[in-house]
């Protein structure tokens, strides 16, 4: 079976072919805006969709690129329900992060 590790933290997560970038559920919840502000990413509705807010004022933030200890990430919704963010590399595309 392949490893997989969160492109944030490192740790190792159920590997998933089809997100092969995929963000931990420890680091999602440190996701941010571009300027710094925690955002939550939730499900727009029980039909599915992504919502992202700003926690401290609960505003919409309309872009699903997010920030997650500096990386870019980029939330969407998964295709069998909830949230998938990935990790994106500079040109747009993900695919995996060179080591530190
Ligand atoms: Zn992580």
């Amino acid at each position: 079976m392949p490893k997989q590790h969160c492109p944030v933290c490192q740790n190792s997560i159920t590997p998933v072919a089809r997100y092969p970038n995929y963000v931990c559920a420890e680091c999602a919840t440190l996701a941010e805006s571009a300027d710094g502000r925690l955002v939550e990413i939730t499900n727009a509705n029980i039909w599915g969709g992504i919502q992202l807010r700003y926690r401290d004022t609960g505003e919409p933030h309309e872009e699903t690129q997010v920030f997650i200890r500096g990386i870019k990430c980029e939330a969407r919704e998964a295709r069998f329900g909830g949230v998938v963010i990935q990790a994106l590399a500079s040109d747009g595309r993900a695919r995996p992060l060179p080591e530190h």
